[in-house]
């Protein structure tokens, strides 16, 4: 059974997916209701694995609890027992009868999980004469985010990702770009947009020739300042930087961008202290950093992964061991199985401040805990005790209207609220800033 996966040296990038099930199972010892919870809850949310994670990331003596299992296998609790007991009912009986309702049941339970939270597919995709430019959205003034076409899946499925709706074919991926070339009239009209944010899924699930094809291009316009390449690659298969057979012409790649005289950053998405453990992320690590190119992490807060102060300090520590850059702490968004790996925006604070405080210096380039929502980016700064009572400290670090950005300003505190719409504005707050965060400003 076992002879499906490769024994020796994760060499080799395969996905395993729903269908591998069994045998990770075999292979990993992962116990009989567990493989069931995985076959019930995969029906509904994408699963994606490879041997890296499997075998170096996940500790398989500490299941179902181990902060890697929680990352990128499906967790009972995810659905609700009645959506669990109707999908078992119903893959237990496979008659054709079954399936069909199978289908549907899927449908309507993917549907009633909010698989396009914040709009982000319709919002800020620009247009030109009228047509709206595929692979694109165009939020904050001087950043274009850039959704190349053959980017959109990863070396692994983060189960909180926000992106879920697109890896099961849900969503419409006709937003991707086939190549660079509306991104290049655009930037040609839009002289103040410095930056690129090359994102997916995962760019690095890209050959280094087809992500040439994206990259090379963009070196023409003078006015682009910086290419950022969003990445969970470090994390799950660092081999992309090290040993792949078109690695180092990756890190050529990257060298060329370089060369340019342009900032090239790589973003970097760690959850836990772990993926930063092996010798393969860290050499990755500092392969990138060779080439000149700067490397920024961020990652969301998540229930069950890494919702504790001492996992983000450690995290944090080893991002600038590693000669990387604490960047960004993430408030989760509200899709897929938001309530299982929530959590509250005063816990949140607590756990940044917490973590906060005992870095040295140099890792204090983190913020957090930031909402990235409709209006913009909003950090919560911490929580104030006044004389009138409790408060969320909040500020804008990022917004489309570039007004609104780094002005303070305080929402009424609120134990259980998870996201920018739970919260209240104090009375005294600006109308631009109240209406921006209510959502009454369309973007
Ligand atoms: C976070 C984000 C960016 C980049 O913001 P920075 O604060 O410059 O890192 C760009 N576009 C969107 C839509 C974002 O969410
Ligand atoms: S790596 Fe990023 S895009 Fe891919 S599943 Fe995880 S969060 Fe989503």
């Amino acid at each position: 059974m076992s002879a499906a996966l490769p024994d020796a040296g994760v060499s080799r990038f395969r996905a395993y997916g729903p269908r591998q099930i069994d045998t990770i199972a075999a292979r990993y010892g992962l116990p009989d209701e567990l493989r069931k919870t995985v076959r019930l809850v995969s029906q509904v949310l994408p699963f994606r694995v490879n041997e890296y994670v499997l075998s170096n990331l996940i500790d398989w003596q500490n299941l179902p609890d181990d902060p890697i299992y929680q990352l990128v296998f499906p967790q009972q609790g995810m659905l609700s027992s009645e959506d669990e007991k109707r999908l078992s009912v119903l893959l237990d009986a496979d008659d054709t009868v079954s399936r069909r309702e199978l289908t549907e049941t899927v449908n309507s339970i993917r549907a009633r999980l909010n698989p396009h939270p914040s709009g982000q597919m319709q919002l800020n995709v620009p247009q030109q004469d009228g047509v709206e430019l595929k692979g694109m959205q165009h939020k904050y003034r001087e950043t274009v985010l850039y959704f190349p076409g053959h980017g959109q899946s990863c070396h692994a499925y983060c189960t909180y990702c926000f992106r879920w709706a697109q890896f099961v074919g849900e969503a419409d991926l006709r937003f991707a770009a086939p190549d660079p070339g509306h991104l290049l009239t655009y930037l040609g009209d839009h002289p103040d947009v410095s930056d690129v944010l090359v994102t997916g899924g995962d760019p690095a699930i890209m050959s280094t020739d087809r992500l040439r094809s994206h990259l090379e291009p963009l070196l023409t316009v003078d006015t682009l300042r910086t290419i950022r390449i969003g990445t969970k690659a470090v994390a799950y298969w660092p081999q992309r930087f090290v040993t792949d057979q078109d690695a180092d012409d990756l890190l050529r790649l990257f060298e060329q961008v370089v060369a340019s005289g342009r900032n090239l950053a790589v973003m970097a998405h760690f959850s836990h202290p772990r993926e930063l453990e092996t010798d393969i992320a860290r050499r990755a690590v500092s392969r990138i950093r060779s080439t000149g190119a700067l490397v920024y992490c961020q990652a969301p807060l998540i229930a069950h992964v890494n919702d504790d102060p001492r996992t983000w300090a450690e995290l944090w520590r080893r991002e600038l061991a590693a000669d990387a850059v604490p960047y960004y702490m993430f408030v989760e968004r509200d899709t897929g199985p938001h309530d299982y790996f929530k959590v509250p925006l005063a816990r949140a604070a607590t756990i940044f401040r917490e973590a906060y405080r005992t870095l040295p210096g140099l890792a204090r380039t983190v913020r957090g805990p930031v909402m990235s929502a409709t209006p913009g980016k909003v950090l919560v700064d911490g929580v104030q005790d006044t004389p009138e009572g409790r408060y969320f400290a909040l500020r804008m670090v990022q917004a489309r209207d570039p007004q609104l950005v780094g002005r303070p300003f305080r929402a009424l505190y609120s134990p259980t609220a998870c996201w920018i719409d739970e919260l209240e504005c104090d009375p005294s707050t600006p109308e631009d800033i109240v209406a921006a965060v209510a959502g009454r400003v369309r973007y």
